[in-house]
């Protein structure tokens, strides 16, 4: 597409590195892996009205498109250095490309990444980003070592996106108090925090990690057959935000943060007797965390209410027993 697009790509989201040799405007980019580094590799793609919902403002996709993709690098406890971006528009928009631009440069210059390539085509809205970070060989964080005895903990605050996609489309009392909850949760769909520092912090103590973004059972559930085990987690101990409590009734809320996706928090396990060495870690990079549930023999993942009994999953959402 326009020539002049890719220019105005490259100019707002410019971010010079060593490692780069060879950036936008060739047929290839030409980078430099450092050596003794694994080079961890990840893409994904965001279709309007799947991904997010029409409307949705350019620099709020710019953001999420690249954050959706840093989740993953730092679920493997990998630091992200490259991205190439592949963007399809309707028609060339210079005002979406600048603002989708100025929402991608914002998370990408506090974690100095640079974009290093991409393709522009015309089709229905879609964005696809591919990053690239470094681990050391053997160090990554992968979701295939679960051991049973250990704890199951999570970052953040779980629930919080899906409430939000929820309240933009209903209607809530316009008191000052239900629209600054409303606008917290609407940020937390927009505008996720990919949750690198905690990857980093967590390499070499966590037996295995994940990044919630399909909802934390379905995705502690991929933790729990890549390794061969079982997780028990307490509905009880969920976090859960201020603003998604002030909204939302507890077995709605409950039901967000069981089910709900795109939080991008970290699920990951630890042996227990490296919890104190996970406290100190993540409270020193000021990384909220909650511990919820313990890996167990077995397979999937078993939720307990409140009350101690077992819930299973039905049509109406998480149940008792019938
Ligand atoms: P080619 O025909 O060789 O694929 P393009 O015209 O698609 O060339 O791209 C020209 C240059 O601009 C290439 O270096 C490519 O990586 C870069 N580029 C194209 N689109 C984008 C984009 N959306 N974001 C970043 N770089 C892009
Ligand atoms: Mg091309």
């Amino acid at each position: 597409m326009e020539f002049s697009l890719i220019e105005r790509i490259r100019a707002l989201t410019e971010q010079p590195r060593d490692d780069v040799r060879l950036g936008i405007g060739d047929d290839a980019a030409l980078l430099s892996v450092p050596v003794g580094q694994d080079l961890a590799v990840a893409i994904d793609t965001l279709v309007e009205g799947v991904h997010f919902p029409p409307g949705t403002a350019a620099a709020d996709i710019g953001w999420k498109a690249l954050a959706v993709n840093l989740s993953d690098l730092a679920a493997m406890g990998a630091s992200p250095a490259w991205a190439l971006l592949a963007l399809t528009l309707p028609q060339p928009n210079q005002a979406f490309v600048e603002d989708f631009s100025r929402g991608f440069a914002e998370l990408a210059r506090p974690h100095r990444l640079a974009l290093v390539g991409g393709d522009t085509t015309r089709g229905p809205l879609s964005i696809s980003v591919a990053v690239h970070g470094f681990v050391a060989p053997e160090k990554a964080l992968v979701r295939t070592g679960a051991k049973v005895g250990d704890a199951v903990l999570v970052t953040g605050t779980l629930g919080d996106a899906a409430a939000g996609l929820h309240a933009l489309g209903n209607p809530f009392q316009a008191d000052d108090k239900h629209s600054s909850a409303r606008d917290f949760l609407v940020a937390r769909l927009n505008r996720p925090t990919p949750q690198l520092a905690a990857g980093s912090a967590l390499r070499g103590l966590a037996h295995a990690c994940i990044d919630i973004s399909d909802g934390l059972v379905a995705d502690l559930g991929h933790i729990c057959t890549a390794s061969g085990v079982a997780a028990e987690i307490d509905t009880a101990l969920m976090p859960l935000s201020p603003a998604l409590m002030a909204l939302y009734d507890d077995a709605s809320a409950q039901q967000f943060a069981l089910t709900g996706g795109d939080d991008y928090e970290l699920c990951f396990t630890v042996p227990m007797a490296r919890l104190a060495n996970v406290q100190s870690d993540l409270s020193r990079i000021g990384c909220g965390f909650t511990r919820i549930g313990r890996i167990v023999e077995g397979s999937g993942v078993k939720v307990r209410g409140a009350n101690g009994e077992w819930l299973e999953s039905g049509y109406a959402g998480w149940d008792h027993f019938a």
